[in-house]
């Protein structure tokens, strides 16, 4: 190790709500000379990039935002319960010019590579501008769900109309009034986008490969009085989230769905229902997401609904998840989705009856056998989520490793923050950390504050860095395996286990803390108080 200067104290990758946050804290609680590198060309990450009709956010405003800025958590007013993605756009630029961020970031700049000079001690980063840059540390704050999952459908090249990925959406928006649109995929993007687009298209053709249980948002205007009465409890609500299971405001019911009378679970579930929102979700009978018979009333009662909402008994039966059970892949909130196959300007396309897509044509898509005309393609058809965006950083550790290598069977981190062989890197939301299965500005800010507090430490103590070690992160992969096998989720062919992209090895991508988002902190922070357990510093 020398004492080589490195040009910034850390770099961060990203300007969503994780790289600002990074950049505020590292340099205005630390006083730290931090370079944000931003491939858009302004702040919002998430919500720069996914434009498409119908984008908002699925948790409640008044949680979906910065805590740490106490002012303007009293300042800021949310015109609904699940703000449109301008809006939230539009909050995170006032954060960026209330604390003056953007002088510290370079947009249309991206990350290309980096290695670890071990010579140094540095990560040395490059840019596709030609910049090539030295930092201590290097903070990945690349979001969870960013690069885009394009699957290459033969043909797509010859398509004569115009197509979009929803996560690629054109500044300004689409015009889809008195086209012939085709959207493929169903996940909570289409779910969002369906009945938007079919309000303005001349028809709309929906592929689906697997349903979805959805239920509704039920967004909407917020009672004045229910925004002041939480503006006056904030401290409180931030404890609340901070100790909780998933970073929201609900807890499991403490029972068995299979010991309460059929009278009690339908009220109860009524209740959920009627809340809308992901307390079905994520505030049901503790025993949902572990035992079959138990997850089989909740689904039970969604496939009801379906069935009592889509006048076509056919098309709702193609609409009825199958193969999965309830809870296991993400659930997405709707406004409207069941509703809008009732229109006669809506066809579903099901793999599963009709036959799956074979190949994009001149003219549109050919699925089944069957030719499908189209002006415009929309795919929703999601992310290589969490090692995707961490791997396109070309990143080198100790001895020209990367990423790729070192994950060879899906990802292997420590506490989801930090990689054996990859000193002084930290992924913020990583992989094997709860990040999306929490809401997500809580877990940002959980690793944005533990980060800060560990480069405050190493720094006090005179060392240049730290690294997990490959003990320490096998035995947290071993655990974060451990957990999830013992719930329901691994059955599921969800973007959770990997099992969206073709050849991406089979492995569950977060982490579920059997004592939630609360345990998980405590765990971070018994770490740190044991002089960073299961690192090296040096
Ligand atoms: P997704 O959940 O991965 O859904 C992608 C859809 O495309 C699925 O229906 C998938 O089918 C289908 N698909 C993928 N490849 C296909 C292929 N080769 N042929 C046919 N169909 C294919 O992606 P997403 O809807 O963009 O959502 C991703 C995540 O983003 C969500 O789970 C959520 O965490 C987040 N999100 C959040 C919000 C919010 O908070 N407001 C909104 C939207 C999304 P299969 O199901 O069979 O794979």
């Amino acid at each position: 190790m020398t004492d080589a200067t490195p040009d910034f104290d850390a770099v961060v990758v990203g300007a969503g709500f994780a790289g600002m946050h990074a950049l505020k804290s590292l340099r205005d609680t630390l006083g730290l000379k931090v370079r944000v590198y931003e491939a858009g060309d302004s702040v919002g990450g998430t919500w720069y990039w996914n434009r498409y009709p119908g984008a908002r956010c699925d948790s409640d405003a008044y949680i979906y935002c910065f805590t740490w800025d106490k002012p303007l958590l009293q300042e800021w007013e949310w015109s609904e319960r699940y703000p449109e993605q301008p809006e939230i756009l539009r909050y995170l630029e006032h954060v960026a010019e209330r604390h003056d961020l953007k002088r510290d970031m370079q947009f249309n700049t991206r990350v290309t590579g980096a290695e670890f000079d071990e010579t140094n001690t540095l990560w040395t980063v490059h840019t596709d501008k030609g910049d090539t840059v030295t930092a201590r540390f290097l903070i990945a704050a690349v979001g969870s769900l960013s690069t885009t999952n394009l699957p290459r459908f033969k043909g797509l090249e010859t398509f004569k109309g115009r197509w979009y990925h929803t996560s690629r959406f054109p500044r300004g928006g689409v015009d889809f009034t008195g086209k012939r649109v085709a959207v493929v995929g169903t996940g909570a993007t289409a779910v969002q986008a369906i009945p938007e687009i079919a309000q303005q298209a001349k028809q709309l053709t929906v592929f689906q490969r697997t349903a979805n249980y959805c239920v509704p948002a039920r967004n909407g205007k917020v009672d004045p009085e229910v925004t002041a009465a939480r503006k006056a409890d904030y401290a409180g609500i931030i404890d609340r989230l901070r100790g909780s299971f998933f970073g929201f405001e609900h807890s499991f019911i403490p029972k068995s769905v299979l010991e309460v009378s059929d009278e009690e679970r339908e009220r109860e579930f009524d209740r959920m229902w009627d809340t809308g929102g992901f307390a079905f979700w994520l505030a049901n009978y503790q025993d949902m997401f572990f035992d079959q018979k138990a997850n089989d009333l909740c689904a039970d009662y969604l496939k009801r609904k379906i069935r009592k909402t889509v006048n076509d008994p056919a098309v709702a039966e193609k609409l009825i998840p199958k193969g999965y059970a309830y809870g296991t892949k993400r659930q997405p909130l709707d406004t409207n989705y069941f509703e809008t196959f009732n229109k006669d300007t809506v066809l579903l396309v099901d793999a599963a009856t009709d036959g799956s897509i074979e190949e994009i044509t001149e003219q549109g898509i050919r699925a089944g056998g069957k030719d499908y005309a189209f002006d415009i393609i929309v795919f929703a058809t999601g992310f290589d989520a969490m090692t995707g965006p961490l791997k396109a950083l070309n990143l080198k550790g100790r001895g020209g490793r990367t990423l790729d290598q070192q994950w060879a069977d899906g990802p292997h981190s420590y506490l989801g923050i930090s990689v054996a062989g990859f000193p002084n890197l930290f992924t913020i939301t990583g992989p094997q950390s709860p990040s999306v299965l929490s809401n997500m500005p809580v877990s940002i800010e959980q690793h944005v504050e533990w980060i800060t507090n560990c480069i405050d430490a190493i720094r006090k103590s005179g060392k240049t860095s730290i690294e997990a070690t490959p003990e320490a992160q096998e035995q947290w992969v071993a655990h974060v395996n451990e957990v999830v096998n013992g719930t329901l989720m691994p059955g599921a062919n969800s973007w959770y286990m990997s099992a969206n992209i073709p050849g991406k090895p089979r492995a569950f991508l977060p982490y579920l803390c059997p004592e939630g988002v609360g345990g998980y902190r405590r765990k971070c922070d018994e770490v740190a108080a044991h002089g960073y357990e299961g690192f090296v510093l040096a």
